[in-house]
């Protein structure tokens, strides 16, 4: 059962009872809203709790939001501000994730984007491991194509393109599989179902360029910026053919939920020598430690949530 005690409802923090939408809602009917996803660390040295990249997320979602023609009256501070109380109204003290929302709340059944009355509400609950698996997932490269950017645009989160991550995930996890990859309707490998994602080959970091109909993912941007600066190791954004991914050395998933996970094996075959592997070890342990505030460099992409007297109180 959910443990989340407060929504940001209709311009106010509420209870959680209280945020309920109708049954007309627009983005019920036809899955015209947007989203994003957020996590916050709980650093229990510091007895702090940090979100991640902000900024960098309510950019993303007034983005997703302006492809829809969603009339948003907040600006990115106002989002960070809202999300910074809610957090603290809360009171978390363990991870936990965040999810903004943007729907359109028309009581009449129009297909259409441009005239609705558009409304944003975020909600937040702890949260462990998106992907759990310790030892890497084995994965399927999906026969549902990535939706196209002549379709629904991928760069943007919006609710109705995740039909299409749903069906290529169940019907991976029916088939006995953690995960899929999906390919774009070119045949390039384009991303997992809810996850960009990233692999190794002598020692480059590849992963598809963002106009392989891919999400523009920060926890992709914050890695290629780690693994550049801080790791020194050479990173490519280019297509990626299937069949490349039966030779990698190293393969990962990178996301919000997904975090860094390792994949083990892909088609079953085994991905390296189905361990995890070196690079892919350096980069979650560095990942982690700038999320959980543990890298003096990275502090900027962190907003600590607790205010210290209250935590030391
Ligand atoms: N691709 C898809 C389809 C996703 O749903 C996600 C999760 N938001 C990602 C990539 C990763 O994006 P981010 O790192 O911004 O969470």
């Amino acid at each position: 059962m959910s443990q989340t005690k407060f929504a940001y409802f209709e311009g106010e923090i509420r209870p959680i009872e209280e945020a309920k939408v109708s049954i007309t809602c627009n983005t019920l009917h036809y899955g015209t809203g947007c989203f994003g996803g957020l996590r916050a660390y709980w650093n229990e040295e510091q007895e702090q709790l940090y979100a991640f990249r902000l900024a960098d997320h309510y950019k993303r979602f007034l983005n997703s939001a302006k492809l829809l023609h969603c009339r948003l009256d907040y600006t990115v501070d106002q989002l960070i501000a809202i999300t910074v109380q809610l957090l603290q109204r809360e009171g978390w003290r363990e991870n936990c994730y965040i999810r903004p929302i943007a729907y359109k709340d028309d009581g009449f059944y129009r297909v259409w984007l441009h005239e609705a009355t558009d409304r944003v509400a975020i909600t937040s609950q702890p949260v462990g491991a998106y992907i759990p698996v310790d030892k890497g997932a084995s994965v399927c490269v999906s026969a549902w194509r990535r939706i196209d950017d002549t379709s629904i645009p991928a760069r943007g989160k919006v609710n109705g393109t995740y039909v299409n991550s749903a069906l290529a995930k169940s019907d991976a996890m029916l088939s006995g599989f953690d995960d899929t990859l999906l390919l774009n309707q070119d045949g390039h490998v384009a991303e997992g179902s809810a996850a960009n994602f990233m692999m190794v080959r002598d020692g480059v970091v590849i992963t598809p360029p963002l106009t392989s109909n891919v999400l523009e993912g920060i926890t992709r941007r914050t890695l290629l910026e780690l693994i550049r600066e801080e790791l020194m190791i050479e990173v490519a954004e280019r297509e990626i053919d299937r069949s490349e991914l039966y030779l990698c050395d190293e393969a990962f998933f990178c996301g919000t939920g997904a975090q860094v996970t390792p994949i083990s094996t892909i088609d079953h075959r085994s991905v390296g020598n189905g361990d995890v592997g070196a690079i892919t070890n350096q980069i979650r342990e560095l990942y982690f430690r700038v999320v959980f505030g543990k890298e003096a460099n990275y502090m900027h992409w962190l907003t600590p949530i607790l205010q210290r007297e209250a935590v030391y109180a």
